[in-house]
């Protein structure tokens, strides 16, 4: 069985350093706001090229306390792509914030940047990319739209930890970058664990008081804040995985490039990259019409695969008010995706073994 992703066999790689950095927590009895988080936010703060990086509780509370801190609310816009994973809306509505969806490039199933200006409206505020499947989104057209509408730019990079757009890493290409540490992300915890970058004081001191009670200071309060947080353990796996990532994203890269020279299976449409440094290769996407018959194929040969995602947001019970609604690129990308097992442990034989069954695939 070759599974998607052993996160047990990728985490035991580092138990050492990460049993001695829970031991020195344990015996120092510090568990939140202490040296652990501080190291990780400064490392991953210079990982990324951004003055600041925050720890936070979680990829969805990044994207949650940038809006919030930015005061949008109450019917203010913000554009994202239609295919998105949920949490990247659900941070918008839950700040009472308007989702405006955009198609995607079914190229590089990143919002499609000649689609945007459509969407933009008086009420507009902000542009959210979404650097999807590891990919980073091709920014300029979406700076250059920012600039003349006045309007923000955000980053979601759950997926893209250390993918680059023109030399510079995701999350220092907008006003602020949200992360997810999910355990299955290219960085990842043992828990929930998120993280937010940005290059602007003032915003970090903000989002820093939001996601403590709104406090700046001991029992004082200048916001109605809320508890969001990166506790000390996790900052410390975070901090031990944080230096293997550019070697496991590159291990990641040569599995990719192993399946797109080797996939030439004519019923499998393989996933584009415009820049080999833009892509971290989060998931290996490959489509194809017959995906469901596909999947069963592959999971018969021992190979799991997942589908990233089944249904469109605006397909989503959650989202009724939008069911009726069509946007045929999202709908045909989530009919036909499904996601080949792609990871750092991942062996050369496995790799082999995938390109080998897919291609014997009759359809
Ligand atoms: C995982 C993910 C999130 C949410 O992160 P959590 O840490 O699970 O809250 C947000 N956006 C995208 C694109 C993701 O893949």
């Amino acid at each position: 069985m070759i599974s998607f992703l052993d996160l047990a066999k990728l985490n035991n790689r580092f138990r050492n350093d990460i049993d001695t950095r829970i031991k020195a927590i344990l015996d120092r009895g510090w568990y939140l706001q202490g040296e652990e988080n501080e190291q990780f936010c400064e490392h991953f703060a210079e990982y990324c090229g951004t003055k600041y990086a925050l720890g936070v509780a979680s990829g969805l509370d990044a994207l949650h306390l940038i809006i919030r801190a930015h005061g949008f609310g109450g019917g203010d816009e913000i554009i994202v792509p239609a295919n998105t994973y949920i949490a990247t809306i659900l941070a918008i509505s839950e700040n009472g914030c308007t989702p405006v969806l955009v198609e995607p490039d079914l190229a590089t199933y990143n919002i499609d940047p000649d689609r945007i200006e459509n969407a933009i409206t008086p009420r507009t505020r902000a542009i959210m990319a979404v650097h999807l499947y590891g990919q980073a989104v091709q920014m300029e057209k979406i700076w250059a739209l920012a600039k003349k509408y006045h309007l923000k730019v955000f980053e979601d990079c759950a997926q893209a930890h250390g993918a680059c757009y023109q030399g510079k890493r995701v999350g220092n290409l907008s006003d602020a970058g949200a992360f997810s540490f999910y355990p299955g992300k290219n960085l990842g915890c043992m828990g929930d664990g998120g993280g937010i970058t940005t290059n602007d004081e003032e915003l970090y001191t903000k989002l820093k008081a939001i996601a403590n009670y709104g406090s700046h200071k001991k029992y004082h309060n200048l916001y109605k804040g809320m508890n969001s947080r990166l506790d000390e353990i996790q900052a410390a796996i975070l901090d031990v995985k944080l230096a293997h990532l550019d070697a496991d994203n590159a291990r990641r890269r040569e599995i990719a490039l192993f399946y797109r020279n080797h996939i030439n299976n004519p019923l499998v449409t393989l996933p584009q990259t415009y820049d080999e440094d833009a892509a971290v290769w989060h998931v290996f996407v490959v489509r194809t019409p017959r995906r469901d018959a596909f999947q069963q194929y592959l999971t018969a040969k021992g190979i799991q695969t997942i589908i990233h995602y089944p249904l469109p947001p605006h397909k989503q019970p959650a989202y009724a008010e939008w069911n009726e609604r069509c946007y045929p690129i999202t709908e045909k990308i989530h009919a036909e995706v499904l996601s080949l097992p792609l990871s750092p442990v991942m062996n050369d034989e496995e790799a082999r073994f995938v390109a080998d069954t897919v291609n014997e695939w009759q359809g």
